[in-house]
Order: C-alpha cells, then sequence, then structure tokens
C-alpha cells in the first residue's frame, strides 16, 4: 500500500517516475490528492468544485492505457507523456464538457459548458487527471481572490493572507499540496503574481502559444492560459501538453512547441552550467516606489547568484514601463466591456427576469449577476469606446502599448537572453488591505502587466523570503523563448538548490488540516 500522505509531497516528474516502474497507480496518485483536497480545502477555499467521480474515471482510464502500453513494450512506453496520470486543477474559467464554469461571478452560475476548452481535450489527450476547477477573481479582474463572488481564498502560508490573483484558487491549491499542477490565465499577472505570493512558479507563454478557445473571455489580446507546478520542470511539461496551435482560435500560432519543455536537467549542475556566458537585463524601472525593502533584498540576491554562476548582468532601462498600469486600465476594461456584454440573461446562466420588459430583464440580470470590481471595469471600457472618447482614450492606450512592446523589442535586439525583476512589488498582503482602494490592487502588476500590453512571455519562480513570505523573481524573455525561459528558471533553481529559504514550506500547511477551521469568508467575517 503506497504511503497516500506520503504522495502529495512529491513533484509530478517523481510521481510519474514511480507510476511507471510499478510502485504506485494513477487511481492511488488521484486518490491521495483528492483525499488531501477535501481534508485541507474548508479553511483554504482553493475549489469552487472537486469532482471525485469524473478524476477517478479518468485515473482509471491513465492505468488501462499505461497497462496497455507497458504490454506493447518501451517505446510504446516511452511514447506516453510525462504528465501522464498525473493529477490538475483548473481555473473556473476553463470548459469541462457539462460540468460548471463560473469564471467567479454570479451571472455564470448554473451555467454548464457544453463542450471542452482546447486545453481541457489536450490534457485528456496526454493522460492528464483532472480534479476540479479552482477559484477566482470575478472574470479574473484582480490580484487577490477577493472579488471572487463565491468568497476569497486563503493563502497557505498565512491564512489571513491573501494567496495573489486572479489565479489564487490554482496557486493556493499547489502551494498546498492538493495537487501538484494546475492551470491559471494570465491577463496582466494573474499567474505570476500569485504564483510569486504562494512560493511557487508559473508561466505566462508568450500571446498566441495557447489557445484560448473554450476559456471564458477577459481581455482577449491580453489573455494567455499558463501552468502552475511546485518546480519548473513540472511546470514546463504542463506548458508542453497544452501548447501548440488550434483552428478554433486565429490567435494561436503555428510556432512549434520548444521539445527544451520536457528535457530539462534533472541534475542541478547541469541545470546551472546553462548560465555561463548568458546575458541579462535588470530593468531599473521595475524597483517602483513603495517596493517592499525585503523583496528587492531577495531580488539583488537573485542576480547576484545568477552573476555568480557565470552569467552577465547589467541595469537596463524600459523607460515606458511607467505608462504600463495606466494604457493596460484603458485596454483591458475596453475588452472586457465588449467580451461581458454577452452575459445578458438569455445566452448563460443567471437570469432574473419577470418577462414583461426585455430592457428591465437585461438590467436588474447584470445589476445583481455582476460584482462591483466587474461593473467598474464595464463602465471604465464603456467610456473609453464611446463616441469622442475613443480616440483620446482608447487610441491613445494603442500606441503607449506599441511603445511598451518596443522597449522590450531594443532590449532583445541588443541580444540580451531575457530580463530578471521582481513579480510583484510586496508579498502576499492582509486580506482587505487594498480592497477599498482599487488603485493599490492595481499597482500589485506593474510589473507584470507590460508583458501581457507586449505578449510577451514571463515566468515567476520563488527566490527566497521577505518577513517569511514568498518572493517571486521575475523572468522575460523574447516571444517564442519559452524554452530558453524554462532553462534559466531551471538553471537558478539549480544555483540555489541548498539555499536554506527552499527548506521551508507554508507556515499553515498543518492548521489546514485542523478540524472546525472556518472558511476564509467566516474569519474576515468575524474580524
Ligand atoms: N490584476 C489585473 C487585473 O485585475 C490582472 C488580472 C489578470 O491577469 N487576469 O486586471
Amino acid at each position: 500500500m503506497a504511503d497516500l500522505q506520503g504522495l502529495t509531497q512529491l513533484f509530478a516528474h517523481e510521481m510519474a517516475a514511480r507510476l511507471r516502474s510499478g510502485e504506485t497507480t494513477a487511481r492511488e496518485i488521484a486518490e491521495a490528492h483528492l483525499a488531501r483536497a477535501h481534508a485541507t480545502d474548508h479553511g483554504l477555499h482553493a475549489w469552487l468544485t472537486i469532482d471525485d467521480e469524473r478524476a477517478l474515471a479518468e485515473a482509471d482510464a491513465a492505468d488501462a492505457t499505461l497497462a496497455g502500453a507497458r504490454a506493447e513494450g518501451p517505446d510504446a512506453l516511452a511514447a506516453l507523456h510525462p504528465l501522464h496520470g498525473m493529477p490538475v486543477a483548473l481555473k473556473d474559467l476553463v470548459s469541462v464538457k457539462g460540468g460548471q464554469c463560473t469564471a467567479g461571478s454570479r451571472i455564470l452560475e448554473g451555467y454548464r459548458a457544453p463542450y471542452d476548452a482546447h486545453i481541457t481535450e489536450r490534457l485528456r489527450a496526454v493522460g492528464v487527471v483532472i480534479l476540479g476547477k479552482t477559484n477566482m477573481d470575478e472574470f479574473a479582474m484582480g490580484s487577490s481572490c477577493e472579488h471572487s463572488a463565491f468568497g476569497p481564498t486563503a493563502n497557505p502560508w498565512d491564512l489571513e493572507r491573501v494567496p495573489g490573483g486572479s489565479s489564487g484558487g490554482s496557486a493556493a491549491s499547489v502551494a498546498a499540496f492538493q495537487t501538484p499542477l494546475s492551470i491559471g490565465t494570465d491577463t496582466g499577472g494573474s499567474i505570476r503574481q500569485p504564483a510569486a505570493l504562494c512560493g511557487i512558479v508559473g508561466m505566462k507563454p508568450t500571446y498566441g502559444r495557447v489557445s484560448r478557445y473554450g476559456i471564458v473571455a477577459f481581455a482577449s489580446s491580453l489573455d494567455q492560459i499558463g501552468p502552475f507546478a511546485r518546480d519548473v520542470r513540472d511546470a514546463a511539461a504542463l506548458l508542453h501538453a497544452v501548447s501548440g496551435r488550434d483552428e478554433r482560435d486565429s490567435t494561436s500560432a503555428p510556432e512549434p512547441v520548444a521539445e527544451d519543455l520536457v528535457n530539462l536537467p534533472a541534475s542541478d549542475d547541469e541545470a546551472a552550467s546553462w548560465l555561463r556566458g548568458k546575458r541579462f537585463g535588470v530593468p531599473r524601472e521595475y524597483f517602483v516606489e513603495g517596493m517592499e525593502p525585503g523583496v528587492a533584498a531577495a531580488i539583488r540576491t537573485a542576480v547576484a547568484d545568477l552573476e555568480r554562476a557565470g552569467a552577465t548582468v547589467e541595469e537596463v532601462s524600459l523607460p515606458h514601463t511607467d505608462y504600463g498600469l495606466a494604457s493596460y486600465y484603458i485596454v483591458a476594461p475596453a475588452e472586457a466591456s465588449a467580451n461581458l456584454a454577452r452575459y445578458d440573461g438569455v445566452r448563460f446562466g443567471h437570469a432574473v427576469t419577470d418577462g414583461a420588459d426585455y430592457l428591465a430583464d437585461y438590467l436588474v440580470t447584470r445589476g445583481s449577476g455582476f460584482g462591483p470590481e466587474v461593473k467598474r471595469r464595464v463602465m471604465l471600457g464603456t467610456y473609453a469606446l464611446s463616441a469622442g472618447y475613443y480616440d483620446a482614450f482608447y487610441l491613445k492606450a494603442l500606441k503607449v502599448r506599441t511603445l511598451i512592446k518596443r522597449d522590450f523589442d531594443v532590449l532583445f535586439d541588443a541580444g540580451f537572453d531575457a530580463l530578471v525583476g521582481p513579480t510583484s512589488p510586496d508579498v502576499a498582503f492582509r486580506f482587505g488591505a487594498k480592497l477599498a482602494d482599487p488603485v493599490k490592487m492595481y499597482l500589485s502588476d506593474a510589473c507584470t502587466l507590460p508583458v501581457n500590453m507586449a505578449g510577451l512571455p514571463g515566468i515567476s519562480i520563488p527566490c527566497g523570503l521577505s518577513e517569511g513570505l514568498p518572493v517571486g523573481l521575475q523572468l522575460i524573455g523574447p516571444a517564442w523563448s519559452e524554452g530558453v525561459l524554462m532553462r534559466a528558471a531551471r538553471a537558478y533553481e539549480g544555483v540555489t538548490a541548498s539555499a536554506d529559504w527552499r527548506r521551508v514550506r507554508p507556515h499553515d500547511l498543518a492548521k489546514l488540516a485542523g478540524a472546525g477551521l472556518p472558511t476564509p469568508a467566516e474569519r474576515i467575517a468575524s474580524r
């Protein structure tokens, strides 16, 4: 009998090795994670649904495929994807046929997805086991998960703090060992920032790397799907599984998927040796005003570690960084206001209707179905797109977007392999700390959203602690450099493999298993 509690503590690549050697089964792996998720989620609230029945059926299917491959011979076994039989959680905006898909909103309550998203199909095709759906800020608008209509998620490092957002449930579930892998989306930082705040790895790929077919849209020219994991090898394998061209999303690219993603070195020394002769830039503008000193210190230490391993690091400038926030908060709400027009009480989910007056029904449906942040964005976006203001705001923001992209082009044309800096200016903050001041919340993404505006890939990896809480190091590369970024991130893991902070586990893991723990919403209400 396998040690079930022990299985959840492993990386996916370690579980996969045990699965192939016959030491465990996909069913045992799924059961261990389902049991842990059920036992520890009341006080965390990372999940909106856990689907035991579906997950176990998928695990049994993965075991059957594995048995078939074993019987066929070593080639068939080797042809299975590295993540075959591994559990994954999906942010609750990814369509799974027949399952709920709320996008964290009341307006989609009761809606059931009529088809699988492209990435759902891809995950099934490689034999991944989908455990369930995770909590998120409503329509992915937010940086703390506090804008979920179903109550916030807590951070396993400190249950009084946010996990980041909008993909907070996906990040918290991985950090709490409820799943080794999860999927998020990143429009302005929603994968990288929660990865940083929860002390795990998260990547936003190049725009077009992963098909958005079957994903609830926020801002279509910025949204990208990406992986969370507890180490770089697992994140890279998950990205590999979902990447590639899909006819149903015209913005998905035919660019070949980097095979590097499933061949990252297992040895720390070998991984670290990659850094020799590489050239990194540190954007001076990313050390923003008001940044937490402990975060800045951890980033400086990480930069020194890269240099020690043989990389050259130079200070560089991305002069239009300052305009990122202002232009993002025109472009993203403008696209959101158009995308969210479809929630009219007729086609999807929530509807309040007395049947007498269509317009009145529409207003009541949207008024009661959307939360305050979503309404704020729809109003901002509608205003920015309205006649007379379109040129002054939307068109201007698009021009600034081009300037932001050019800043990056100049540096990558000059031969930098990647840019290195902070993911977030601060560590996980307390519930409520930024809720009353939207601009303060928006500033959480000052270092991530320029990357979306430029369509580039970026990854956040743990690089130490500030006041006991995780700090994320962000690496940004040119378009389609996911393979290189993963190598660089893996190299940094290699260089810091023996660092003390790597041994520190989320402080509140033990509390989560305790009986009678209130939910995060109950804890906040009782303050
Ligand atoms: N926090 C940013 C926003 O609210 C980014 C969110 C995201 O990446 N989905 O728009």
